[in-house]
């Protein structure tokens, strides 16, 4: 397991995502910034915009799922 705090996945806060791949902590990031948007969280709103246009424009977002799974295979186990 390792762990991705929201700041690192591109979110303003210190929230552990913890998770066996990139993959799992992307979606528990995504979770969690739905999650926030419906909380009314203005904080994460930037955030969780991207990521819905991540959703939207997979290729162009290509680049930003390369950088976290780099970044999540630099880390070390937990
Ligand atoms: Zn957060």
């Amino acid at each position: 397991m390792k762990t991705m705090t929201c700041r690192q996945l591109g979110g303003p806060c210190e929230l552990e995502h913890c998770g066996e791949s990139a993959d799992d902590v992307i979606n528990a990031q995504d979770k969690h910034l739905k999650a926030a948007e419906k909380a009314g969280d203005s904080t994460h709103q930037e955030a969780r915009n991207e990521m819905k246009s991540r959703w939207r424009h997979p290729k162009k977002s290509l680049g930003w799922y390369r950088d976290m799974k780099q970044a999540f295979a630099d880390l070390p186990e937990s």
